[in-house]
Formats: structure tokens, sequence, C-alpha cells
């Protein structure tokens, strides 16, 4: 492609909203446009890239046995209250009603569909195991849709599930998605690691994301240098501290401590660690009409924090049907007192206790009365949990709770999710088949997401220097950009030319920069598109030369143009 026919548009500025370098650049390269906030168009450049991510994702998806169909975006709302989702998803569900005020939504995902799918066209175990996908638009009606593709509201997402006789069935399935998703990423150019995961609002029983590496990335991830321990911070589990078998119960005793409403205030004013204080925190949680119907208080230990997907879990709620409580409001109801609250004098609440704290003697917790706290606390004698379980968040040198070593943070990109369903929508939706034996069982299901938009932008938060983008051979909109110094002179013009045709022909995916640009615009905007091999033209072009250079190196050489052309082909052949 010539760029004086291209539709090319290339930002000198950085766009305001852009905060993370993969939202800057592709703003800046003209790749992606912005239609209104977390909703983008994909420009010539940008749609080739996002293409080939797709091809990489069906060529691997077909070689592990997947079927490729497409489903339509907008679904029944009755499906959605089949498998009992339709509440359950909350306000990221896009709703719309047709012109007769049926129900529908934009899918975020497609389980309701590929199951009705299957339980009207499956009877029989011979026409399992059976996996089917589909690349395709999804919505999500995100609150605060930020860092472009990262979180928009509009994404192509490749979804494919699953459908298999039994467990031993989904155990095969599921290892044969882990394994496709491990190459696609890597042929994408993707630094990744995946990581066990929470089931969150798709449920099922086992998840992993693939997580791209990346300080902008909105997963925290915990992971062991000694094991193979990787989780993401929601799902990991913690070790609790040792219990304090052999010390004695002290009498509770009331304390003034005036002003102390924080666990460092309360520390310092008793002149105790914060692990010996009890950390209060108190959740209204809502039914499925949006009304109050209840209040929680959750208690940690005071140096712990409240892992929130454990809570929900804990309670067996959706997410967005719990947030913090209004305290004036809930110390009418349950006695706390904010800032003073503590679980020795809470009435009329759900308490829900982090199971550490079952064995930890004589702690520090709030009195439930102004400028008041209670010491000497003890689980069993002073207060009772309604429900006790891990809640806290595993903190980076905490033990790792697989063979105690201290484990490290890092951020991620999540790309891709992998999930074991089990029966959940199979049972809730009636998708059964028969098996040998002519009797009903319902159809082993498993999911695997990755998102396609959010790769590409995965990778160019991993490639990128200050002056653009350095795309990945597999995955670059081109794989070489010719740029003539002088488009006039007719040495420089011919010999560009010549190489662009023999490109071409050797199968290679060629850009000509022939625009009437001075050479310095051009190598900007060749630095910010990011094409792996850029070939210069200029005056050696009389004597038979070019300048050769790598995106991705600092060198540059002067080579004859038949050892450039043979060179780029090579690197191409090797890297595509
Ligand atoms: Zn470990």
């Amino acid at each position: 492609m010539k760029l004086s026919r291209m539709h090319l548009k290339t930002l000198r500025e950085v766009p305001n909203e852009a905060e993370i370098p993969s939202h800057i650049l592709l703003l800046r390269s003209g790749m992606i446009r912005k239609l209104v906030s977390g909703v983008y168009g994909f420009m010539p450049l940008g749609w080739r890239s996002v293409r080939k991510i797709e091809d990489i994702i069906r060529q691997e998806m077909d070689q592990a046995g997947g079927q490729e169909i497409h489903m339509s975006a907008i679904q029944p709302s009755e499906l959605w209250e089949e498998s009992g989702r339709w509440f359950a998803y909350g306000p990221e569900l896009w709703r719309l009603k047709d012109r007769n005020g049926r129900e529908f939504c934009l899918g975020p995902t497609h389980e309701e569909i590929f199951t009705d799918i299957v339980r009207s066209d499956v009877s029989s175990y011979r026409q399992l195991p059976l996996n089917l996908y589909q690349i395709q638009t999804k919505y999500r009606d995100e609150a605060r849709p930020r860092f472009g593709l990262m979180r928009s509201r509009e994404f192509i997402m490749k979804d494919a599930y699953s459908f298999d006789k039994d467990m031993d069935g989904l155990d095969r399935s599921y290892d044969e998605m882990y394994e496709a998703y491990e190459k696609i990423f890597t042929r994408c150019g993707l630094e990744f690691r995946p990581v066990e995961a929470d089931t969150g609002a798709i449920g099922g029983s086992n998840s992993h994301e693939f997580t791209a590496i990346s300080d902008v990335g909105e997963s925290e991830i915990a992971y062991c240098e000694k094991c193979h321990m990787a989780a993401t911070v929601e799902r990991a589990g913690c070790v609790d501290a040792q219990p304090q078998g052999e010390v004695s119960q002290l009498p509770m005793e009331e304390v003034n401590t005036p002003g102390t409403k924080t666990i460092e205030d309360v520390a310092a004013f008793l002149g105790v660690d914060k692990t010996q204080t009890i950390k209060a925190l108190l959740f209204v949680t809502y039914d499925n009409n949006g009304e109050e119907n209840g209040y929680v208080a959750a208690f940690v230990r005071g140096d712990r924090e409240l892992n929130m997907t454990k809570l929900v879990n804990a309670l067996n709620i959706p997410e967005h049907a719990i947030e913090f409580a209004d305290e004036d409001k809930m110390s009418a109801a349950t006695g706390c007192v904010g800032g003073f609250t503590g679980p020795t004098r809470l009435h009329d609440c759900t308490i829900v206790v982090d199971s550490e704290l079952l064995g930890l003697k004589n702690m520090c917790a709030g009195a439930c009365k102004e400028d008041y706290h209670i010491k000497n606390v003890n689980y069993g004698r002073d207060y009772k949990g309604d429900i006790v379980t891990d809640i806290k968040i595993l903190a980076e040198g905490d033990a790792c709770p697989v063979c105690g070593a201290p484990v490290k943070h890092n951020r991620g990109i999540e790309v891709g999710q992998v999930f074991k369903l089990g029966t959940k929508y199979s049972e809730s939706m009636g998708a059964l088949y028969k098996d040998e034996n002519m009797q009903d069982k319902p159809i082993v299901m498993g999911c695997y997401g990755i998102g396609v938009t959010r790769t590409l932008a995965a990778v160019v938060e991993q490639h990128h220097d200050e002056n653009g983008i350095i795309w990945p051979m597999a995955i670059a909109p081109y794989h070489v950009i010719i740029t003539v110094m002088k488009p006039d002179d007719q040495v420089q013009s011919e010999v560009a030319d010549s190489i662009y045709n023999q490109l071409i022909a050797a199968g290679a995916e060629v850009m000509l920069d022939d625009r009437k640009e001075r050479p310095g615009v051009k190598f900007k905007d060749a630095d910010l598109l990011g094409i792996p091999i850029r070939i210069t033209v200029g005056r050696g072009a009389a004597d038979g030369l070019l300048e050769y250079k790598m995106r991705r190196d600092a060198d540059k050489e002067e080579v004859s143009v038949e050892d450039g052309i043979a060179r780029a082909i090579k690197t191409i052949n090797e890297e595509r």
C-alpha cells in the first residue's frame, strides 16, 4: 500500500483522556478512533492487526478441535432468566427493549446461547465431546470505561464452549484450551503468566486467567518464585497466623481511646502491634429488586486487607449486591459506631470473621461506643461469627499457601480466561444427553474467552518505546515500510517502486511512504506506526544501496538493494 493513497491520520499531540501507553499510541498512530466513552472504531492499520490476532486464534482453535460459528450479539432476557443471571450479572449487562416491550441484552458473554443450541441439538453421548467458538463483538456497560481498549464498553472477544459427557472429558477439553491459549499468546508476542483465578459472575469450579505482565494492568497477581503457585490476588488463599494456643485469656477491659478511628491510631495509642487489633468493615446488602436487605460486618486482623471477592463468595451474593454501609444508618439498626466498631456488641447483622482470628488471643477491638475500645477480646468467649472463613488478601511478602516462601506481587492485563463450568448451566437450563444406558445426564461444560482487542492493547503495552509502537512481526499491520527521502527524485522513486514490487511478489506486506513530506515527518510516522522492518531509499539509490533498520534495534545499515530485500524476506518468514 502506498501511503499517498492510504487513509491514515497520525496525531502529534497526546489525546487528553489517554493515560497509558497503548491508549496514547493507538490513538496517536491513527489505528483506533474514539466514538464515545468506551467505544472505539478501528482504522485500516489497527484493523489489520486485529484481524491477524483473530487469524492466530482461529488457527489454534481449529487445531485444538474447535468449530467456529457466529451467534447474534442480541440475546433474549428469557435465556438469562433461566440461568439466573438476568439479575446476578448486575448493571454491567447492557439491557434493551424492542418495540413490543420484550427485553433483550447485548451479550457480554454467550453461555446461555451456546447452552440453548446444545440442549436442542445434542441428545446422545455419541455427539460429545463438542467445542464451539465464535469471534464476536461483546458489550459491557462499564461504570468507568478507561484505558482505551483495556476497559471498553464494546470489544471483540473470542468465546469458546466445550461440552463433555463427564468431568474427565472436561479436564481434557480444559487442558486442550489451556495449551491452545499458551500458543496463541506466545504467537502474539506476549509475555504472560497463567494464574489461578476466581470464577466470578461466570460461575463454575476452576479457572485460570492468562495475564500479560504489565505495570498498567488492572489484575494484581500473587506468585511464588520457590514453587508454581500463581493466582490473582482475589483468588489466592492465605496462610493464617499461628494460633496462640498457650496464651491464657484475660478478662475484657474497656479503655478510653479518644479520637483513634484508624487501626494505626489505636495501635499507637495503646502501644500494641497492629497484629493485636481487629479491623471492622461495614456493608449493606441489596436484594434482587435493589432494596436494602441487611447489614454485614466483616472482621480481619488489623494489619490485613479485606478481600471483597472472598467476602461476596462467602456471603454467596453477586458483587453488585453489596456496598459500604452508611454508618449512621447502620448504627441505629446494629449498634455499630463508625471507627469504633467491634464484634462483641453488634446485633442484627451478619458477622463474617476471618479464620485466623479464631486462634488469636487477647485482641483489641472497637467497643461500639464513641472513643472506646475493648482489650482482651477472644473468639468463642466474647464473640462468634455467622460465617468464619478466609476473607483476607494475600499481601506481598506473606507466606506462600503452597510452600511458605514469601510471595511476590505483579500487575497484569487479563487477556484470556478459561473456566470449568461443570453442570451449572446445563442443570439450570436442562441441557441433557442420554448415556450408554439411555440415562439422562447433564452435559459437562467449560468456557474459554480471549479479549481480542484487549490483546492488541496488551501487545502495545509490552512493545513500545518513547517514539511509538514496536509491533511483533506476527501481528504487525504491515511487515515493511519503505521510506523514500525525495519522491520527486526519479532514481529514488524507481528504486523504491522496484523494492516495493519485489517484496510484494515474495509475499511480504509492504507500505511505501511516497508522500511529499519532509523526511523527518516520515521517520517520525514510521517510528510511531511501529512497522518491524524499515527500508530507507535516499541518495545511495543511485549506487544500488538502501538503508536497512529493524524498528526494535537502534542501529541501521547500508546494504545493497538485493541484500536488503533478501534480508527482509528471511526475517519476515522467520518471525511472521
Ligand atoms: Zn510457594
